[in-house]
């Protein structure tokens, strides 16, 4: 697209409805509630998968960040976002719980 066309574009959105920003807000709030919702809302797996894409691109992905070590593949299949190994995340659930 050319900047003429995309400037005619915005012009147009401007004067018959939504600006063009608040269109890609909505929308991006809809992805956001529809991931949420296929979760369970549940804010803090919604963390920990966006955590687990950042080590995707990081190239980190699939390694403990307590003790560096590669996680097992049976616990990436079953927590794909897990940012643990096993061992580590059972310290760390014992540190967090009364
Ligand atoms: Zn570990």
């Amino acid at each position: 697209m050319t900047q003429m066309e995309n400037d005619t574009l915005k012009a147009h959105s401007r004067t018959t409805s939504i600006p063009t920003d608040m269109e890609e807000l909505a929308s991006d709030n809809a992805d956001q509630e529809l991931t949420a919702s296929l979760l369970g809302n549940d804010k803090d797996t919604l963390d920990q998968i966006e955590a687990a894409i950042q080590r995707i691109e990081d190239g980190s992905y699939g390694r403990c960040e307590q003790c560096g070590e590669q996680i097992p593949e049976t616990r990436l299949d079953a927590i794909p976002y897990a940012a643990e190994c096993e061992r580590c995340a059972s310290q760390q659930e014992k540190g967090h719980r009364p």
